[in-house]
């Protein structure tokens, strides 16, 4: 029988989302503050080593699914390198990776090659100007290099990130709607989450209204698709084209979480809008054995919480995304 990992509510923990690191080369608004100096002390960062046993524990408690994801991960050392030996786990069989695709067209070969099949991309808009107003950095044309050298290297599906701002960035949706149809791409709008004082501060939008009218515009009906996580989808009646809502505030969709999150320096986050957490690292340097590990795992994940408080509660998470791992 295949082991599981069960938190007190009866879901699933299948799915960890590991940060490699909480670095990253862009600065959006609604994450990492401008001359932001709050990073981890690189010796505090799980090596490859580190990264690896600990995945490989979780693989042994039922845990199948890994992505990789940061700050932003194309800036670890050796990230081809780490994939491979992460794929090459037993009980592994869906290694996925979220980028910013800044450095994408460097690495998109090597990663596909090291067995990293699905890919999640950030964009929030099509428009230089803006791109260089959000992300702070000037660099759309990288970007989209980078998207299309990994559509020329057949990762499937991509998808894309959306991160939908009142008057920022909603009046691109069709445009991106368009974008992502002409490439076949797969869209994924998502709601600002109150994380840290950036995400507060963040024009949020309700994404509800939004899907009604992109029901009606193109004639599109509820959907599903496999692995397709926390979004909820609108398809094509034929099923050919999809779009999806991260809805986390306007509906949320904590019943169903499966995943718990390892951040760079080894703290195992088990809600991304909660405090509840295992610090692994200084198990892990003194020396834990793998079955004692796993006992303080599973004895962590009982303190899943049911659900986070994004509403209720909205100053809760002084944590920034990039630093949890997104
Ligand atoms: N750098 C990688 C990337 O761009 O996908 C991975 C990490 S990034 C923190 C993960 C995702 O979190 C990105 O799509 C980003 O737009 C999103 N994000 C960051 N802060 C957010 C917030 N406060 N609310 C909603 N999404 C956020």
């Amino acid at each position: 029988m295949k082991p599981t990992l069960q938190d007190r509510f009866g879901r699933r923990v299948e799915y960890l989302r590991v940060s490699v690191t909480d670095r990253c080369d862009l600065r959006c608004t609604y994450c990492i503050p401008e001359g932001f100096h709050g990073f981890e002390e690189p010796s505090h960062w799980l090596s490859h080593d580190e990264l690896v046993r600990v995945v490989g524990v979780f693989a042994g408690m039922g845990v199948s699914k890994v992505r990789l994801t940061g700050g932003e991960p194309l800036l670890r050392h050796d990230i081809t390198g780490l994939a491979r030996r992460l794929d090459a786990l037993p009980g592994i069989s869906d290694l996925s990776l979220s980028t910013n695709a800044t450095q994408l067209a460097r690495y998109a070969s090597g990663l596909h090659q090291a067995g990293i099949a699905r890919l999640n991309v950030s964009l929030d808009t099509l428009r230089p100007e803006r791109y260089a107003q959000i992300s702070r950095r000037d660099c759309l044309g990288q970007v989209l290099d980078g998207l299309m050298a990994a559509k020329a290297e057949g990762f499937a599906p991509i998808k894309i990130n959306m991160v939908v701002m009142d008057g920022v960035n909603d009046d691109e949706i069709d445009d991106m709607v368009a974008f992502c149809l002409m490439h076949g791409f797969i869209l994924r709008m998502i709601e600002t989450m109150p994380m840290g004082e950036t995400g507060r501060n963040a024009s949020y939008l309700d994404l509800q209204p939004v899907k009604e009218r992109l029901r009606r515009r193109f004639g599109l009906v509820d959907g599903v698709l496999p692995g397709g996580g926390p979004a909820r989808y609108l398809q094509s009646p034929d099923g050919a084209f999809s779009i999806g809502f991260i809805t986390p505030l306007s509906q949320h969709f904590c019943d169903t979480c499966n995943r718990v999150r390892l951040s760079v320096d080894g703290t195992l986050f088990l809600c991304l809008g909660q405090d509840e957490k295992l610090e692994l690292r200084p198990l892990l340097r003194a020396g834990i054995s793998d079955a004692a590990l796993e006992q303080k795992i599973r004895e962590a994940i009982e303190l899943k919480p049911q659900r986070h408080e994004f509403r209720e509660k909205p100053g809760n998470v002084v944590r920034i995304m990039s630093l949890t791992g997104g």
